[in-house]
């Protein structure tokens, strides 16, 4: 648990000092053995640790006594782990610019390239539902159908990702795409790329950076 979350904690901070998380919005989870690793609820990010997360078990009830209370959220996260067993980390944010286009319920269409980091060629907006209902999770799964990202309506976005490291930079990736879609629009209709080229990214994607 202490280097689960370790990393889940500085998982969490990066995405706050990255701006994607205002005020104590937002939240991030990680599998583990027995089930999940959750943010506590209203969390100041700047002050968390590892002994403020709880432990969840795979249908949502806390592994035993806690600190905290689970994030309002919770529910959402053990939803996506039942449906989706090839996720092991989930971030979700109220970055700015992804928020924006959630405020306007339009996908973000494919502006750059690097929307491939979500594995589609257009990040699908969730119908709205109010925050931490399982009405929500439900809306989200069905958004998230073999995506990494989705938007929720007047809301946020959800990353997902096999790592924390992977749900961490979907995160991060597309709320970019999200800005540069809305900072486009505003000087004209931008050109899109086809499904062809996105899936050549994402392929090509998969080699990027360094050797393992
Ligand atoms: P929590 O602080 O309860 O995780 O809620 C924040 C949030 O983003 C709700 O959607
Ligand atoms: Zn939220």
């Amino acid at each position: 648990m202490i280097k689960d979350g370790l990393g889940l904690v500085k998982a969490a901070k990066h995405c706050w000092e990255g701006g994607l998380m205002p005020g104590t919005s937002g939240n991030v989870s990680m599998r583990i053995p027995r089930g999940l690793l959750i943010t506590p609820s209203g969390t100041t990010w700047s002050e968390l640790s590892p002994s403020d997360l709880v432990e969840l078990e795979p249908d949502g009830k806390p592994m035993r006594a806690f600190s905290n209370v689970p994030s309002s959220e919770w529910q959402l996260h053990v939803d996506l782990y039942d449906r989706r067993p090839e996720v092991n980390a989930i971030v979700h944010t109220h970055s700015r610019f992804a928020t924006v286009i959630s405020c306007l319920r339009r996908p973000i269409p494919a502006v750059h390239y690097m929307i491939a980091a979500a594995g589609v060629s257009q990040v699908r907006c969730a119908d709205y539902a109010t925050y931490g209902t399982r009405e929500l999770g439900q809306n989200a799964l069905r958004a998230l159908e073999g995506a990494k990202a989705c938007l929720l309506a007047n809301h946020g976005l959800v990353a997902l990702g096999a790592t924390l490291k992977e749900a961490t930079k979907v995160a991060f990736e597309i709320e970019n795409v999200a800005a540069l879609y809305w900072h486009a629009l505003q000087a004209g209709q931008p050109v899109l790329l086809d499904d062809v080229e996105i899936k050549r990214v994402a392929e090509k994607l998969k080699g990027y950076g360094q050797p393992a």
